[in-house]
């Protein structure tokens, strides 16, 4: 068995003038389809060859385990965009939001800054650990798969997510962010 780089639900465009095409197909068809062929590459021959993902990203380390979870970190975050314009929390999902942070716009606000603050290459997450909604970041590779948490919601950190369009200029990258969630699948996520 091999793994595959899962399709993408929109076109290489689709975000475009905010993330470029150029971005998309950088981002899709070379560093998430680079970490798939590395992975595939390292499985070779392994024991291990059949599990499922998260099995493996579980019972994995080194070169091994940062493929698996890059190729699972980067499934998750192109589910956590879409092209349509407007989409806000399920009641359920903006109950939980409004009793940890009381509004919508007090949350982003505190993701924005673990995102702005998380030095390096690494991920911003919204999860659910003890029946509770969470923002933590991970470095590299690291996801809530390892953390015992149920991710609901990433943005990528990494410069290859941003540099071509927004240079240096993170900030302005996650505050662009908000305008492409993809609040369906996060309160898919929560109520599955
Ligand atoms: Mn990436």
């Amino acid at each position: 068995m091999t793994y595959s780089l899962a399709p993408l639900p929109y076109a290489l465009d689709a975000f475009e003038p905010t993330i470029s095409e150029q971005t998309m197909h950088f981002h899709y068809h070379k560093h998430h389809q680079g970490y798939v062929d590395k992975l595939n590459e390292l499985i070779a021959a392994h024991p291990r060859a059949s599990m499922p993902l998260e099995e493996l990203i579980l019972s994995s380390s080194g070169s091994l385990f940062n493929m698996a979870a890059q190729v699972w970190n980067h499934d998750f975050f192109w589910k956590c965009l879409t092209p349509e314009k407007g989409q806000l929390p399920s009641i359920h999902l903006g109950q939980m939001i409004d009793q940890k942070w009381g509004d919508l716009k007090n949350f982003q606000a505190a993701f924005s800054a673990q995102a702005i603050n998380h030095f390096g290459s690494g991920w911003t997450w919204l999860v659910l650990k003890n029946d509770g909604l969470e923002i933590l970041s991970t470095p590299n590779a690291h996801s809530p798969v390892i953390m015992h948490a149920k991710a609901l919601l990433t943005l990528d950190l990494w410069e290859h997510a941003y540099y071509l369009d927004f240079k240096n200029d993170k900030a302005a990258f996650i505050k662009s962010y908000w305008e492409l969630v993809n609040w369906d699948f996060v309160a898919h996520r929560l109520d599955a």
